[in-house]
């Protein structure tokens, strides 16, 4: 083989070098163009799908926001609501309980001289007389009574005389001094006090002051048998209970106060 014909196939076989070697680029170059597209791809749909969550998202967002809004709005309105009928409520509780303290100061009051009436005094002797068997404490009763309280009515007339009711009943409240003492009407121109743990001398002691605080009140009565002024009876006497039977505390300061109106009127009797 001459030098030519080693040239050629060197070329030939160069050339053949450089065909595989263009083959396997194209193979490479289709391969890293198909696979770039693949990519490519994989990235728009990758994008597109960012795109669409972000979408998503912002719609999301949006609807949260409006629920947002939504109850925060409901919430101040509920709140509007409830302190309205907070107030409407406490007005009620406050119209209710008016009512409830008129009922109950009208069913407990004497409505001509504001004291305690006759039911409160039964209710009391009977709670203060279990009271003061329990503790073995003292329990005194005052029973008063107007003396020619009739005469006074006959002659001043009626509205007079309940003046002069009210006059009394200031004298007798004005003379007791402790929240658990109870001074009512009994009736007509009956009073009571009843004195919880308190013994005969501190019962007589307030009965002095009774009579003090009436004659200081200076209630004129001309028809009186016995004073210019108006005048009370008193019977007093207290009990250190042994038994369930409060109504020897009232009987007898009962007969001690018709004692008084016997012995004259215008006295104590114990
Ligand atoms: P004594 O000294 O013995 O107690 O005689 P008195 O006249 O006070 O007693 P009597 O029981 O005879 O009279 C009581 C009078 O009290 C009869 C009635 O006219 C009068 N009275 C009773 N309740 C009321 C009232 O609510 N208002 C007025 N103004 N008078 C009343
Ligand atoms: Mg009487
Ligand atoms: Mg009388």
């Amino acid at each position: 083989m001459n030098s030519e014909q080693t040239d050629i196939a060197a070329l030939q076989s160069r050339i053949k070098q450089l065909e595989q070697q263009c083959s396997d680029l194209e193979i490479g170059l289709s391969t890293a163009i198909e696979h770039g597209d693949l990519v490519q791809a994989e990235l728009e749909q990758a994008n597109q799908r960012l795109q669409g969550e972000i979408r998503e998202r912002m719609a999301l967002e949006n609807k949260l926001r409006v629920l947002v809004n939504s109850i925060t709005q409901k919430s101040r309105d509920l709140e509007v609501i409830l302190q309205a009928i907070t107030e409407h409520s406490d007005q009620l509780d406050l119209q209710w309980l008016n009512r409830y303290v008129e009922t109950e100061n009208a069913a407990n009051t004497d409505a001509l001289t504001g004291l305690a009436n006759r039911r409160v005094f039964d209710q009391s002797i009977v709670q203060e007389w279990a009271r003061a068997r329990r503790n073995q404490q003292p329990l005194a009763l005052i029973v008063c009574d107007i003396d020619f309280f009739k005469k006074y009515n006959d002659n001043y007339g009626h509205q007079q005389g309940d003046y002069c009711l009210r006059q009394v009943a200031l004298a007798l409240k004005g003379a007791v001094q402790r929240v658990e003492d109870l001074v009512a009407r009994y009736g007509g121109e009956e009073f009571i006090v009843l004195l919880p743990n308190t013994d005969l001398a501190g019962a007589r002691e307030i009965a002095q002051h009774i009579a003090k605080r009436l004659h200081e009140a200076n209630i004129p009565h001309e028809y009186s048998a016995i004073s210019d002024r108006v005048t009370i009876s008193m019977g007093v006497c207290a009990m250190i209970p042994n038994d369930s039977d409060n109504s020897r505390l009232f009987a007898t300061a009962d007969h001690l106060l018709y004692q008084a109106k016997n012995d004259g009127r215008n006295r104590i009797a114990s």
